[in-house]
């Protein structure tokens, strides 16, 4: 039996790799800060004898022995993401340096939640690993963008100057049940803005794409990838290479929910990528030929299904 620890445990990602690594008959330390993350998430895990639930922020030191570590710990969306870019920033950085200096001392294997945001707004499309990206360093998104990619640095020099057994996950745009409702992302925003009836908020005109993978997938990718040899360390894309734009998100929402909501255009915010879609000839090499598996629509029904009952729940 591993002990591993999840950072950002709580959240959307981490709650349902927490559940994967029990099942698959680990012992789980899960740490969280609660900004983004809920306990609602973990909650069916508390029983369960191997699970550990911690509060801590990750830029505080840690200390614990453990076998592998997933930092997830980080707010994904915009809205949160932005609240408090300085946090952010510390979270990605100071973080990153706690959990690499944990995973050194315990000689722990350890696996960084990176982001196709490194890419910011691509010039090169799809995107490899290879390209090294078109960020502004001084935007709205910078604190993320820049933060993640930061850490990605330190991965590779706690790998090269302390031998640090690292693994690098570039994870592309994901979604499924435990998305924080208010996180501001757009498959959460659709979906809960046509169960209630309202307007679906179209940022720009809708022709900006992205590639929508469903976190299950995503968390059968994390454990190939940790499961890898230790001469894998550079960035590894995890996405579902589907592209499409707003506007046939949007449609395909409209369509599995029934809805008669209407689509309204706000402006496009700044620095938002206009196209996404991750080139994984590396992880289907590298992960005994993973991809995803999960459709788009079939993930927005489940997905639709766990809002549903949410807004139920939440309902006087
Ligand atoms: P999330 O906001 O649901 O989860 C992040 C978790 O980290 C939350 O539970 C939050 O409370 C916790 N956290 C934040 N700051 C912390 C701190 N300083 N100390 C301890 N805990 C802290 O987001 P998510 O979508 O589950 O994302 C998880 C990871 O995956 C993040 O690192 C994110 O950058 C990365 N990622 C996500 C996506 C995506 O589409 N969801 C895409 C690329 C990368
Ligand atoms: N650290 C931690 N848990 C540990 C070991 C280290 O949180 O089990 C923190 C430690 O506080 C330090 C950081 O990780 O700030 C980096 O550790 P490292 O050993 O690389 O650097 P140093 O301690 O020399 O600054
Ligand atoms: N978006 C939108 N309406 C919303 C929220 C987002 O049109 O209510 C757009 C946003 O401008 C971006 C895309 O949807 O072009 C994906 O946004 P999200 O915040 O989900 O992810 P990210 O931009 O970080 O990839």
């Amino acid at each position: 039996m591993k002990r591993i620890l999840v950072t950002g445990g709580a959240g959307f990602i981490g709650s349902h790799l927490c559940k994967q690594l029990l099942q698959d008959g680990n012992e789980v330390l899960c740490l969280d800060n609660y900004f983004t993350g809920n306990k609602e998430n973990i909650v069916p895990l508390l029983t369960n004898p191997y699970f550990e639930l911690i509060r801590h922020d990750i830029t505080e030191p840690y200390y614990a022995e453990v076998d592998e570590i997933y930092n997830l710990a980080c707010p994904a969306s915009p809205v949160h993401y932005q609240y408090n870019p300085i946090k952010t920033v510390k979270t990605s950085v100071m973080g990153a340096i706690n959990m690499l200096g944990l995973a050194k001392r315990v000689k722990a294997k350890i696996l960084q939640a990176s982001t196709s945001e490194v890419y910011g707004d691509p010039a090169v499309h799809p995107q490899p690993e290879s390209y090294w990206g078109h960020v502004n360093p001084i935007g709205p998104r910078s604190c993320y963008d820049e933060g993640k990619r930061c850490a990605e640095t330190l991965f590779m020099d706690y790998h090269t100057q302390n031998g640090v057994a690292i693994k690098i996950a570039r994870i592309f745009n994901t979604y499924g049940p435990h998305m924080n409702i208010h996180d501001g992302r757009v498959v959460s925003n659709f979906i809960v803005q046509a169960l209630e009836g309202k307007n679906l908020t179209i940022f720009g005109d809708g022709s900006q794409t992205r590639s929508f993978q469903y976190v299950d997938d995503l968390v059968t990718g994390l454990t190939a990838l940790m499961g890898t040899d230790v001469q894998v360390t550079g960035p590894v894309n995890l996405g579902n290479p589907h592209e499409c734009t707003m506007l046939q998100l949007a449609a395909s929402i409209l369509d599995l929910t029934g809805s008669s909501s209407k689509l309204v255009f706000q402006p496009l915010p700044q620095d938002d990528p206009q196209q996404r879609r991750p080139e994984i000839s590396k992880a289907r090499e590298l992960l005994n030929g993973w991809q995803p598996q999960t459709g788009l629509r079939e993930g927005l029904t489940e997905t639709i299904t766990y809002f549903e009952q949410l807004l139920k729940i939440q309902k006087p």
